[in-house]
C-alpha cells in the first residue's frame, strides 16, 4: 500500500490529496480543522436576512459589535464578520513574533481560503521567471483545477496576461456600476490602452454562474462576505467534503503537526503530532509526507524538524507577499442611482497595467460596493450621523475600491526562522520582512497610473483615502523553501521534493521562486495537483 500523510486541509492540501488519490495513494490528512456553522436561512438574500433573523445585529456586526471597524485614518478598510472569526482562531502554542509583517494564519477546515474573495489567475512563462518549471508544466493542472472548482471570466483585453486555454465559464451577472465602468472603458479603450498602457476586463473568479455537481450557481444573494450559502463561491472545504467520501482518505482533525522524525538515512519515518483533545503526542507513520500547512506553518514544521535532526535553526530567506494598495473611488455618473444589493459582492472587474517588462505588470481588482462594504468613504466623512447617512444614500451606488497588487521578489533579508522553546515543545516562529529598496517609488508610480485610468473612466479618487496595506495583508505568503534546479540545502526540486529529506514534499506557497502581481491561490492549487500527479 502506498501511504502519504498530508498536513493541512487548505487550498494546497486538498488539491494535492485529490491528485494523490487518483494516482492510487492512501492519504491521511492531519489538520487542526476548526469549523464554522452551517449557513443560516440559505435561500434568503442579504436584505431578507436583516429582517428575518432573530438577532440580525449579532449576525452581521457581532454580539458586542466586535466586527465593526470604527473610523480611523489608518488601518484596514475590511473586517471579518462574526461567523468567519473561527477561520483566524490560532492555537495558543503556535506563537509568532514579527517585524515588518502582519500575517493572517488559519487552522480551520479549508484554511484561509474559507474567507477568500475567489480571484483566480493563471500564470504566464514570464511570471515563472526563476522557477525551474514553465507554464507548460502547470497548464494541464490549471485546467484540471478549473474543471474541478469552476473559474468564471471572459475572453477579453486582459486574456493575454492570464492564458486560460478555454476553461473559463460564464461569469456571474455584472452589477450596474461595474457594467457602467466596462462601457466607459470600451469608449475610452484606445486612450487607456495607449496612454496608460492598461487594459480592463472581467475578473477571473472561482464562482459558479450555473449549477455544478452539488453546488448551485450564484443566486445573487449578496451574502458572499458571510460565506456563500449555496456553495457557488468555491472554498477548499467543498473539496474536503468530497475527499472525506473516498475510501482511501482519512481525515484526522483535532491534531497539530509538530515535526517529522528523521532516521539515520535522512528519511522521514513519522509525523509527530499533538492530539488537542487528549493533549497527548502521537506518531503517524507513512512512506511519504507532504507539508501543505501554508507557507508560515510549513516553514515552522520544517525548521523544528531540522532543529531536532541537525541541532541548528537556520534562516529560510526569500519570504514574499504582494504589496497591496487600496484606492477608494467615486464614479460621478452613478451618484444618486438606486442601489441593488442582490448582486455578487466581490470584485467583478480587473485592471492590468503593463510594466517596463512583463515581470513588472501591476494587477488590480476593482470592486464596486454593494451590500456590505461602504465604510471606506462614508466612515471618513467629516459630518454628523444624519449628514453622513444622507451622503451615504446619495453616494452608495457610486463607490468602489481598486485593490492594487505589486509583484515581489525573494531577498535574504526577508526570512523566517524559529526561537526554540522548552524541550519537547514546538518553537516560536520569527518572521522578518524588509521591503525592496525602491518600493516607495514603485508605489508612487502605481498610484499615479491607476488614478489616471480612473479619471478616464469618469471616477474621482477622494484625497487622503488611498491606503497602503501592511506587508502580510495580501495573505500571499511564499518563497521560504524554493524550487531549485540545482541540488542545495533548504530547497526543493522541480517536483517540490525536499533536497534534504527525500520522502518529504512541500505543496504550498513555500516553494515559489517569485511572486508575480497576481493572486496566487489558483497557482497553489494547480501546483499541488501537479505534485500529486507527476511525483506520486
Ligand atoms: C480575506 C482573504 C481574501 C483572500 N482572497 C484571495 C483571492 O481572491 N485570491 C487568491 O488567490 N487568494 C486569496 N487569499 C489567499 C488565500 O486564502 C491563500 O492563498 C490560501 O488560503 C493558501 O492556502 P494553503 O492551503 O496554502 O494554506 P492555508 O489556507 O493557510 O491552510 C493551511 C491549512 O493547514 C492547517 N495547518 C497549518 N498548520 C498546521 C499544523 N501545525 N497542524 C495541523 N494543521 C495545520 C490549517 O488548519 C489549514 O487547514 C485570500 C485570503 C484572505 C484571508
Ligand atoms: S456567490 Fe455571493 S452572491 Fe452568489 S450566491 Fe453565493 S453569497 Fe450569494
Amino acid at each position: 500500500m502506498k501511504t502519504v500523510v498530508v498536513v493541512g486541509s487548505g487550498a494546497s492540501g486538498v488539491h494535492f490529496s485529490l491528485a494523490a488519490l487518483e494516482k492510487g495513494w492512501t492519504v491521511t490528512m492531519v489538520d487542526l480543522g476548526r469549523r464554522g456553522h452551517e449557513p443560516v436561512l440559505p435561500d434568503m438574500g442579504f436584505e431578507d436576512l436583516k429582517t428575518q433573523l432573530d438577532d440580525p445585529v449579532s449576525y452581521f456586526l457581532g454580539r458586542n459589535f466586535d466586527s465593526v471597524l470604527l473610523p480611523s485614518s489608518k488601518g484596514e478598510y475590511y473586517g471579518f464578520p462574526p461567523n468567519k472569526k473561527y477561520v483566524f482562531d490560532i492555537p495558543d502554542r503556535e506563537q509568532i513574533e514579527v517585524s515588518g509583517f502582519e500575517p493572517l494564519r488559519s487552522y480551520a477546515e479549508g484554511g484561509l481560503a474559507e474567507t477568500w474573495t475567489g480571484g483566480s489567475y493563471s500564470l504566464r512563462d514570464s511570471d515563472l521567471t526563476g522557477f525551474p518549471i514553465s507554464r507548460e508544466d502547470l497548464a494541464p493542472h490549471f485546467a484540471g483545477v478549473a474543471n474541478e472548482i469552476g473559474i468564471a471570466g471572459e475572453y477579453d483585453d486582459t486574456s493575454r496576461f492570464f492564458p486560460s486555454d478555454h476553461y473559463l465559464r460564464k461569469p456571474v451577472e455584472i452589477d450596474a456600476h461595474g457594467n457602467y465602468l466596462l462601457k466607459r472603458y470600451k469608449k475610452a479603450r484606445r486612450r487607456i490602452n495607449k496612454l496608460d498602457r492598461a487594459v480592463i476586463g472581467r475578473s477571473h473568479t472561482a464562482v459558479l454562474s450555473s449549477d455544478h455537481e452539488d453546488r448551485k450557481g450564484c443566486t445573487l444573494s449578496g451574502r458572499c462576505l458571510w460565506g456563500c450559502p449555496v456553495k457557488a463561491l468555491y472554498t477548499p472545504s467543498i473539496t474536503l467534503s468530497k475527499l472525506k467520501k473516498h475510501e482511501r482518505f482519512t481525515y484526522l482533525d483535532g491534531m497539530l503537526a509538530n515535526w517529522l522524525e528523521i532516521d539515520n538515512d535522512g528519511k522521514a519515518v513519522a509525523l509527530d503530532v499533538t492530539n488537542v483533545v487528549t493533549g497527548g503526542k502521537e506518531r503517524i507513520e507513512a512512506q511519504r509526507f507532504v507539508l501543505a500547512g501554508g507557507t508560515l506553518s510549513s516553514s515552522r514544521i520544517f525548521l523544528d524538524t531540522w532543529r531536532l535532526w541537525k541541532g541548528e535553526s537556520p534562516r529560510l530567506g526569500g519570504l514574499m507577499d504582494n504589496r497591496q494598495i487600496i484606492m477608494p473611488f467615486v464614479t460621478l455618473a452613478m451618484l444618486g442611482k438606486r442601489c441593488e444589493t442582490r448582486n455578487y459582492q466581490y470584485h467583478q472587474l480587473m485592471m492590468v497595467l503593463e510594466g517596463k517588462s512583463e515581470e513588472e505588470m501591476i494587477h488590480c481588482q476593482v470592486t464596486t460596493l454593494k451590500s456590505a462594504q461602504y465604510h471606506a468613504i462614508i466612515q471618513s466623512a467629516p459630518m454628523d450621523l444624519l449628514g453622513a447617512m444622507k451622503l451615504f444614500r446619495l453616494t452608495r451606488t457610486s463607490l468602489g475600491l481598486v485593490n492594487i497588487n505589486l509583484h515581489d521578489t525573494p531577498r535574504d533579508d526577508s526570512y523566517v526562522t524559529i526561537k526554540p522553546g522548552n524541550s519537547g515543545e514546538v518553537s516560536k516562529l520569527s518572521v522578518v520582512y524588509v521591503p525592496e529598496e525602491n518600493e516607495a517609488e514603485k508605489i508612487r508610480i502605481a498610484k499615479r497610473r491607476v488614478k489616471s485610468v480612473l479619471r478616464r473612466l469618469g471616477c474621482i479618487v477622494p484625497p487622503g483615502m488611498t491606503r497602503l496595506r501592511p506587508m502580510g495583508a495580501s495573505v500571499h505568503y511564499a518563497g521560504t523553501l524554493p524550487m531549485s534546479a540545482d541540488r542545495r540545502p533548504l530547497a526543493v526540486d522541480k517536483e517540490c521534493r525536499s533536497y534534504d529529506i527525500e520522502n518529504l514534499f512541500i505543496a504550498d506557497g513555500s516553494t515559489f521562486c517569485r511572486l508575480p502581481a497576481k493572486n496566487l491561490t489558483f497557482t497553489l492549487m494547480a501546483n499541488a495537483r501537479r505534485i500529486g500527479m507527476t511525483a506520486f
